[in-house]
């Protein structure tokens, strides 16, 4: 069995003044038809009880463009901005699945600046990539090669808060292949708050070492930052530095990431997750914290799409599962089990460690699930009332649409 999967490969370039200008507008256009589309879709919906879908937003962009006001939507490459209008679509796709928040608004200083061009609006030849309205190709810097003849379906330009320019190419990719079944290896992972990960193998995975350190810099960056005079010339500098240490941590962290969940899909046939949301743990200050420094949700969307790269599962057990709660060993349900209770022993006389048998109850909700077939939403009764499980073996890739 071989699987066509797509791949993401980023790499850093370094624009032109002209590039820099053409990217800087197309962002700044990019930016203005999400968000006048996306009042539009937010009026019609609240005056009309009316859905307006991608198509009759594209042909809004048409009629903007002929206006005075907007003319200036005419000036960049049309592609970006119909791709900007399709990713709203997503969003709202997301908003009526109950999967994300009502879409927002992007802000200039604060939203990602970025722009997706498909193959009509790029040229990628003898290794140069020329983007629409660009006489130049792109000084890109090839930190790693691109698979042998491969040619790029998206390439998506972005800046970040750092001011660096990054340039990410969508590849099909045939060169990862599954890997042959780790011998029905499982493993249930609990995200933790002493630790970054506990294994329901017992093995703890803790938080990346440098994290500390980066943080009590950023910390002091931002005191800086605070004490400057607003729109000086030293103000800016300290924001600046503060975006590059920000952007360091999320390197780092991603990199270690990276390193985490390849060994995890590497190891293990399925892999059992919490289905955590953030707005849900926002209610706890600290676990927050922990969990904002271990980036679960960036965890847990590489465990997605590379469970699809090497033929693995992922499923994720409903948040309100009580894992911590419930006995692996003989499965009573404790009434209580407040959060500084890092290790307890139940009436069957086992001592847990909290997180490890958290994992090995997430395990097992996980494995009821698998042994009914994929795309089956079981329910289960346990003592502590109804268990949902989903699963999530069938959803796309969410870390390959947003590289
Ligand atoms: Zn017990």
């Amino acid at each position: 069995m071989t699987t066509h999967v797509k791949r993401a490969y980023k790499y850093r370039f370094y624009p032109t003044d002209a590039q820099a200008a053409e990217l800087s507008r197309t962002f700044g256009c990019v930016r203005k038809v999400y968000n006048l589309a996306l009042q539009a879709r937010t009026e019609a919906w609240v005056l009309r009880q009316e859905r307006i879908h991608y198509n009759a937003t594209s042909a809004m962009l048409t009629a903007w463009k002929k206006t005075e006001e907007l003319a200036y939507l005419g000036d960049v490459s049309s592609v970006p901005l119909q791709q900007a209008l399709r990713h709203l679509q997503t969003a709202f796709t997301h908003f009526f699945g109950k999967r994300a928040k009502y879409p927002r608004f992007k802000s200039k200083r604060k939203s990602r600046k970025s722009a997706e061009y498909t193959t009509s609006a790029f040229r990628f030849r003898d290794g140069k990539l020329t983007l629409a309205k660009m006489a130049e190709p792109l000084d890109i810097v090839w930190s790693r090669p691109l698979p042998e003849g491969a040619q790029p379906s998206t390439v998506t330009v972005s800046r970040d808060a750092a001011g660096r320019w990054f340039v990410s190419m969508l590849v099909e990719d045939q060169t990862v292949k599954p890997l042959s079944a780790a011998a029905g290896a499982v493993v249930g992972v609990d995200a933790g708050l002493d630790h970054l990960l506990t294994l329901s193998t017992g093995e703890k995975v803790a938080n990346p070492r440098h994290e500390r350190r980066d943080r009590a810099r950023l910390a002091r960056a931002q005191r800086e930052l605070s004490r400057k005079v607003k729109g000086s010339a030293n103000r800016a500098k300290a924001r600046l530095k503060v975006a590059r240490i920000h952007t360091r941590i999320a390197d780092r962290r991603r990199d270690g990431l990276h390193k985490l969940t390849t060994r995890l899909v590497r190891e293990n046939q399925t892999i059992v997750i919490e289905d955590l949301t953030v707005r849900n743990l926002l209610k706890n200050g600290r676990l927050a914290r922990a969990i904002s420094d271990a980036s679960w949700t960036e965890l847990r969307s590489m465990l997605e799409y590379k469970d699809q790269w090497y033929g693995r599962e992922v499923i994720a057990v409903d948040r309100w599962f009580p894992s911590s709660k419930l006995c692996s060993n003989c499965g009573t349900l404790q009434s209580e089990m407040p959060l500084h209770v890092r290790t307890w022993t139940c009436d069957c006389g086992t001592t847990h460690d909290r997180d490890v048998n958290a994992a090995k109850n997430l395990l097992a909700a996980g494995l009821a699930v698998s042994a009914c077939g994929a795309g089956v939403r079981p329910q289960r009764s346990t003592p502590g009332g109804q268990l949902a499980v989903k699963q999530e073996t069938q959803r796309a890739p969410a870390g390959i649409s947003r590289p």
